[in-house]
């Protein structure tokens, strides 16, 4: 018998190569003795194991000893002892090898040894299924990987086959929005030149059958300029309009229950915020959340803030936040901030699920912008937590902003956000005008902030735009507000509808 995590590699005979059952070792060193072999000190002090290419060993070694392990025996090895061998009881990490000798001693217990030999008899091989001949051949399953995920457009993309099962002989990739758009090869390389997410499909095939399997949205291409952002970047989470997952990209690699959201509930000053979802989360799992491409390089010396809550459920509580930064469309990630445990803690310790309930809950973070991104016009944020057994965690009111220079106070003094006539008996037109292309969020509320209309959303070019609200929208004469987002700052402006 042998224990589930004393052999192989994987599952839960994962361990470190200095563990007590090291990488599936024990199994390996057991297997030596089944099939005839000693210890390679020979169970004692400068004994022998029967072999005649092991050097002796005065007794038996731990860990990893370094090279060379000298003793005194009387007919030392050359090179010292042989603690790599199988056979003695050095680490998992350590071991990797048997002698020839050793393998002629496996091979004469399988041809002489009664109760060993009877294994590879052609009677045996037959009924336990091990005579492959003629081979038995099974259908294959589909599967395989990227070797990127995120891409600037125009990079290529090398899919690796990774199926199972049965060997294919035949491979039918189809890659949408990809060139060439299908291949017949087994690790294709595939170039797209349009920005977009795109899904990958393969289809194997062999002689007992075929297996497909597509992978939505695997690929995510962007454009080498920002998507849709001002050279300011700022989000509060307060837009309603557009889903969150439109705007960041979610990764839940596990695709459990904890991930990050938008969240309705609280913030920094505000109801609204970026939530992830970890009371009860499992330890090591990883989830990330990355911010839409947006232009640095027309800031001065940028810096990123952001407002972190968090809570520990316990001293031991070990989350980690990583605040990421990419100038290449998420192929390669720099790590500019981390913080774990009580110094990630922005409140007292939790055992119910973590909630913040009042500004002192949040602490503003400045992240540095190294020089090498902050002159690149395409440059994404991604926060990435790894569950350590605590509680949830929320971002908000991130911005990128300069000590120098622009500002929230340079969007406004340039809006120049004007209402005519105000007030008004009838149609009115709302003016203002945009340093850049920017998303923009236009809605009248009522006194008591009830919605009545949307009026626009979505990116704006810049320069002056103009809307009109229609009289007939408005359900009664009285005092109401006008609020325009720009890339998540607002601004609010009255308006009197009279009778
Ligand atoms: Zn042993």
């Amino acid at each position: 018998m042998v224990r589930h995590d004393y052999i192989g590699s994987i599952g839960t005979a994962v361990s470190p190569a200095g563990g007590s059952n090291g990488m599936g070792r024990t199994a390996t060193h057991e297997v030596g003795h089944w099939l005839g072999l000693r210890h390679i000190w020979g169970d004692q002090t400068c004994g022998s194991d029967g072999v005649s290419d092991t050097p002796v060993h005065q007794a038996a070694n731990a860990g990893c000893p370094s090279f060379p392990k000298n003793n005194t025996c009387s007919n030392p090895g050359a090179n010292g002892e042989m603690y790599t061998n199988y056979m003695d009881y050095t680490n998992g990490g350590c071991q990797n090898i048997f002698t020839l000798g050793q393998k002629a001693i496996f091979d004469a217990t399988l041809t002489s040894i009664t109760v060993r030999k009877n294994l590879i008899q052609t009677a045996n091989l037959t009924a336990t299924g091990v005579n492959n001949n003629p081979p038995n051949v099974c259908s294959p399953i589909a599967d395989f990987a990227a070797n990127e995920y995120m891409i600037c457009a125009g990079t290529p993309v090398v899919f690796t086959d990774g199926s199972w099962n049965g060997t294919p002989t035949q491979w039918d990739w189809t890659f949408a929005g990809g060139s060439p758009a299908q291949s017949g090869a087994q690790n294709p390389t595939v170039t797209y030149s349009a920005p977009g997410v795109y899904d990958v499909t393969l289809t194997v095939t062999n002689s007992q059958g075929n297996s497909s399997t597509t992978k939505q949205g695997i690929v995510r291409v962007s454009s080498t300029t920002a998507e849709d952002i001002n050279w300011i970047f700022v989000d509060g989470f307060e837009q309603e309009n557009e889903p969150f997952a439109n705007r960041w990209i979610i990764v839940n690699s596990s695709g459990n229950n904890y991930k990050w959201d938008r969240f309705t509930g609280s913030g920094f000053n505000s109801w609204y915020s970026a939530k992830m979802t970890n009371y009860g989360n499992a330890t090591g799992d990883l989830d990330e959340l990355i911010s839409p491409s947006f232009k640095l390089n027309n800031i001065p010396s940028p810096t990123l803030k952001f407002k972190v809550a968090y809570a520990q459920t316990s001293t031991s509580s070990t989350d980690m936040l990583k605040v990421f930064l990419s100038s290449d469309c998420g192929k390669t990630w720099t790590v500019r901030y981390s913080k774990s445990g009580a110094a990630l803690s922005t409140t007292s310790i939790s055992g119910n699920p973590f909630t913040p309930s009042n500004n002192g809950q949040w602490r503003e973070e400045s992240v540095s912008i190294p020089s090498s991104i902050a002159n690149k016009p395409n440059v994404r944020i991604k926060f990435a937590l790894t569950s350590g057994g605590g509680n949830n965690l929320y971002i908000d009111d991130i911005n990128i902003s300069s000590p120098t220079g622009i500002n929230d106070q340079a969007i406004a003094d340039n809006l120049g956000l004007n209402i005519f006539p105000n007030p008004s008996a009838g149609d009115v037109t709302v003016y203002f005008n945009l340093l850049n292309k920017a998303r923009t969020d236009i809605r009248l509320y009522d006194i008591v902030g009830k919605e009545i209309t949307p009026v626009y959303t979505g990116n704006l070019q810049g320069g002056y735009n103009q809307f009109t609200i229609s009289r007939a929208q408005v359900p009664a004469s009285g005092v109401y507000l006008l609020q325009v987002m720009v890339d998540g700052n607002r601004f609010t402006k009255r308006i009197i509808f009279t009778e």
